[in-house]
């Protein structure tokens, strides 16, 4: 989509906040086009080195919940809802959020995605406004209000029902994330196969 490829490049150059100074650059979205959009919180070490999004363990351990779900890495467009590295991987501060929130706005109204799964506690309340975590709504679908403000997040007329998850990294860590991500992936699965089934979405699950 030539419009995702132009916000690349913007995104690319972008330093509109301070943290593009303490990295080694905006780490951009992945993955093709599609009704599915994944989001993280932020770029980790090994993601900031490499300008990759979900690489190393964790990458793998969301390659594997994307499988529970039925679904391959290349059958989702994946980003962040902030593009730097944060030093020592601490969670955004909320002008950091309120200046890169405009990017991820950017991406959801040229997508506009059907379907959000969110990874990771803090991005969870931040995208879906909700005050409680992602404990409380994993594997749960919650839709979107016309207008869903949270935070400076304003998805102006775009409508998307979202999921939560435990963060795949802390999944590799205790075996209680790791549960939770399980049993959300699963019921995902099931949720996307009845989103099917009543054409809300036409899933493209070829190869890229
Ligand atoms: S965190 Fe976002 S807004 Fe800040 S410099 Fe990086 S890409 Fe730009």
């Amino acid at each position: 989509m030539e419009e995702l490829e132009k916000l690349r490049d913007e995104i690319l150059t972008c330093k509109r906040c301070h943290l593009a100074a303490d990295c080694m650059g905006p780490v951009p979205f992945e993955g093709r086009a599609s009704e599915i959009m994944v989001i993280g919180r932020n770029p980790g070490d090994t993601e900031d080195e490499y300008g990759r999004l979900f690489i190393g363990r964790a990458g793998k351990r969301l390659d594997k919940a994307l499988w529970w779900m039925g679904l391959k890495r290349w059958d989702v467009y994946i980003t962040n809802l902030i593009k730097c590295f944060t030093e020592r991987n601490r969670p955004p501060e909320l002008g950091e959020i309120f200046s890169c929130s405009q990017w991820l706005k950017m991406e959801i109204a040229i997508l506009q995605p059907k379907l959000i799964l969110v990874f990771r506690n803090d991005a969870w309340k931040y995208v879906s406004g909700n005050s409680e975590g992602v404990t409380k709504f994993a594997g749960q679908l919650v839709s979107t209000r016309d207008d869903l403000i949270s935070a400076g997040m304003v998805y102006k007329k775009v409508q998307f029902k979202m999921i939560g998850f435990p963060h795949p990294s802390a999944a590799l860590r205790t075996v209680k994330w790791d549960r939770l991500l399980n049993e959300a992936a699963l019921k995902t699965a099931r949720i996307i196969s009845e989103m099917q089934s009543v054409g809300y979405m036409e899933m493209r699950n070829d190869p890229a």
